[in-house]
C-alpha cells in the first residue's frame, strides 16, 4: 500500500466517521469515463457531516471541489491534488410539501425528482427526466431541455456556504440564465431545492416523459460515454449544426470524437483521455469560427 499523504492523513484524522477514498478514480465518478486519482474524495450522507467536512477543508486550506454525477465535468487526467466531495446518492430524500410543492435533497438524481413528482401528479420537471445529473448540479448548471429548465421551476434553494452555513435563496436570486446560476461565483453547495409544480393527470405527465426519453433515444449517442452537449449554444444558431456544417461530424483526437449520430456531443470512443477532449474541443471551436465566425464556448465544466 503506498503511504498516504499529508492531506489525507490529516483529513482522516479530523473526519473519523466520514466515508473517505484515496486516489479514487475520477474516470469512476464521470459520465465521459475520464480523469485520474482524486487524492481525497469524501461523501457526506448529512448537511451536518458536509459542513464538517468543509470546516476540515478550511483548516487544512486545501482545494475542494464539489462533484454530483459528474455528468457535466471533464476531469484531469493526471488527478486531482486535494479534496472532492461527491454529493451523488449522499445528500438524499424528497417530500411533497403541500398541493404543488416538493422539497429535492441535492444529490438525488433529476430523473428520480421527476418520476416522484410525476408519481404525485405533478408536471413541470418532465424535461429533466432524461438529463443523468443530480438536482445539485442542475440547478448549479440551470440544466435544461426541450424548452424546460429548472430555473422555472425553482422557488428557492437551500444553500451552504464554504463555512459550512446554511440559508435559503428565492428562486430570482439564483441568478439563473442560459447553463448558469449565481452558484459559479457564490461557490456555495447545493443542499435541497424547491420545486413549484402544477397538477396535471399522471399518465399525462408520464407519457410526456415518455416521448421525451424516445426523442432522447433516437437522437443521442447514449450508447458511448460523453457529457451530454459538448458546447453551448450559441446566440441565433445551434452548436450541432455549426459542427455538422463544418464538416466535422465524425472528427476525432484520439480517441475523442464528435458523435457521428448528434454532432453536439464530443463523445469518448474507448480509451480517450482528457487531453484528447480538450484538444478535440479547442480544435473544433477553431474550424468553426473559421468557417462561421461564431466562437463555441463548451458548456462541460474542463477541471
Ligand atoms: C447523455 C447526457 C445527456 C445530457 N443532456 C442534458 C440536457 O438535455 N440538458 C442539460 O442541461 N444538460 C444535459 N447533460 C449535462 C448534465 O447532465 C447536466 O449539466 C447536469 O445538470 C449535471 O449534473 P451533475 O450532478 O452530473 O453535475 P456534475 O457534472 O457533477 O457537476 C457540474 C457542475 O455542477 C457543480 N455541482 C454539482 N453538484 C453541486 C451541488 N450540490 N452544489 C453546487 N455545485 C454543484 C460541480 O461543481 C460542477 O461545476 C447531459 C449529460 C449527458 C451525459
Amino acid at each position: 500500500m503506498t503511504e498516504l499523504t499529508k492531506l489525507q492523513r490529516e483529513l482522516t484524522a479530523l473526519l473519523p466517521e466520514t466515508e473517505l477514498r484515496f486516489w479514487e478514480p475520477m474516470a469512476k465518478h464521470t459520465s465521459f469515463r475520464i480523469g485520474g486519482g482524486a487524492e481525497t474524495m469524501a461523501f457526506p450522507k448529512t448537511r451536518e457531516e458536509l459542513a464538517n467536512i468543509l470546516k476540515a477543508s478550511n483548516l487544512l486550506d486545501c482545494k475542494t471541489a464539489i462533484l454530483g454525477a459528474g455528468t457535466n465535468v471533464l476531469a484531469p487526467d493526471e488527478g486531482i491534488n486535494g479534496l472532492v466531495i461527491c454529493l451523488k446518492d449522499c445528500l438524499a430524500g424528497m417530500e411533497r410539501l403541500s398541493d404543488t410543492r416538493i422539497r429535492v435533497m441535492a444529490g438525488v438524481t433529476m430523473a428520480r425528482a421527476a418520476v416522484y413528482a410525476a408519481g404525485l401528479g405533478l408536471s413541470g420537471l418532465e424535461f429533466a427526466h432524461g438529463i443523468p445529473g443530480t438536482v445539485g448540479g442542475g440547478v448549479y448548471m440551470n440544466a435544461g431541455a426541450y424548452g424546460g429548465e429548472i430555473g422555472r421551476v425553482c422557488r428557492s434553494v437551500e444553500v451552504m456556504d464554504r463555512q459550512g452555513a446554511i440559508r435559503v435563496v428565492p428562486g430570482e436570486d439564483m441568478g439563473f440564465s442560459y447553463r448558469r446560476s449565481v452558484l459559479e461565483e457564490s461557490g456555495d453547495i447545493v443542499i435541497s431545492a424547491e420545486f413549484l409544480l402544477t397538477p396535471k393527470p399522471e399518465a399525462e405527465i408520464k407519457a410526456a416523459m415518455k416521448e421525451l426519453i424516445g426523442k432522447r433515444t433516437a437522437s443521442q449517442p447514449l450508447d458511448l460515454p460523453s457529457a451530454g452537449s459538448a458546447f453551448k449554444r450559441p446566440a441565433g444558431g445551434y452548436a450541432a449544426a455549426l459542427i455538422d456544417q463544418a464538416g466535422l461530424r465524425g472528427y476525432q483526437v484520439g480517441d475523442a470524437a464528435i458523435s457521428r449520430k448528434h454532432a453536439g456531443f464530443a463523445v469518448n470512443l474507448g480509451v480517450a483521455t482528457a487531453k484528447d477532449v480538450r484538444r478535440l474541443l479547442e480544435q473544433v471551436s477553431q474550424i468553426v469560427y473559421e468557417k462561421s465566425g461564431i466562437r463555441l464556448e463548451p458548456e462541460v465544466r474542463i477541471w
